[in-house]
């Protein structure tokens, strides 16, 4: 019962996530005003503002004016009540399941902002990482100080990467490109990896504390060269094109979430 109810809870939290992709870093409301069709400007009725099924019934387009409507919405949407009723049946009908829904949240939005503006939102980051923070004073929770301890050891790790790959490329002469948008902030994305990243890491650490925080950057490595060996193959991309990787931090913190623990385990199991 909890799980289905958790599952239909997160279709519509993605719904509200895919308002707060869309409006935070245009820095509007996210309240008001109601949402819009963004050509005709016609307000979204509530019966075509149902998670999934309103695109599905709509078949992609505006009942006003047709406009496509990007699949991303339904599939963020899908994504979020599918994670919600995975975390549902792992932690049951218990305070950590507070804890699952805020993270899974978090990462969906740095996903999308991620991958569609190269962008990763203080509010999800440094936002993310306070209430991380204070999640882990619940019951059963890490406590602060382990919590806070993760935090900025993931931020220091993260920086000294950053510091470290950014010596090696100028050593090279590697220069990465900046993305669409950002010439002028190119300085910001030698190294491969941006603040947002750094920011990003604090926030994983106070929701996972250390054992499973060290599994999910080690599988954001994982999945991160992997994609880049693909998209360097098959997706004509080069050297130098910078590639978000706050969206594989993202897969690794919700991989780490579910199986940290065990994997942690394991591994400790193979090394002894
Ligand atoms: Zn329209």
């Amino acid at each position: 019962m909890f799980t289905i109810f958790s599952g239909f809870f997160g279709l519509c939290i993605g719904s509200f996530l895919n308002v707060v992709i869309w409006r935070v870093p245009l820095g509007k409301s996210i309240v008001s005003p109601p949402s819009a069709c963004p050509q005709c400007k016609k307000e979204i009725e509530p019966r075509d503002n149902i998670p999934v099924l309103s695109y599905l019934i709509l078949r992609g387009k505006c009942r006003n004016c047709a406009l496509p409507i990007s699949i991303k919405y339904p599939v963020t949407e899908l994504i979020t009540g599918v994670l919600f009723a995975l975390a549902a049946l792992q932690t049951g009908y218990s305070i950590s399941f507070i804890n699952y829904a805020v993270l899974i949240s978090l990462m969906v939005v740095v996903v999308r902002t991620d991958l569609e503006q190269f962008i990763i939102l203080d509010e999800v980051s440094i936002g993310g990482t306070v209430a991380g923070v204070l999640l882990a004073l619940l019951p059963g929770g890490l406590g602060i100080l382990k919590s806070l301890i993760t935090a900025l050891s993931g931020a220091a790790f993260f920086f000294l990467i950053r510091t470290g790959a950014s010596i090696y490329l100028k050593k090279r002469n590697i220069r990465t490109k900046a993305p669409e948008g950002f010439e002028d902030e190119e300085d910001e994305f030698q190294g491969g990896m941006g603040w947002g990243d750094i920011k990003l890491a604090a926030c994983i650490g106070a929701f996972l504390g250390p054992a499973s925080t060290v599994i999910a950057f080690f599988s954001a490595f994982i999945l991160g060269a992997f994609s880049g060996g693909f998209m360097m193959a098959f997706g004509g991309s080069k050297r130098d094109t910078p590639i978000p990787f706050g969206p594989f931090m993202a897969a690794g913190a919700v991989l780490a979430l579910f199986f940290g623990e065990p994997l942690w385990t394991a591994y400790m199991n193979l090394m002894s």
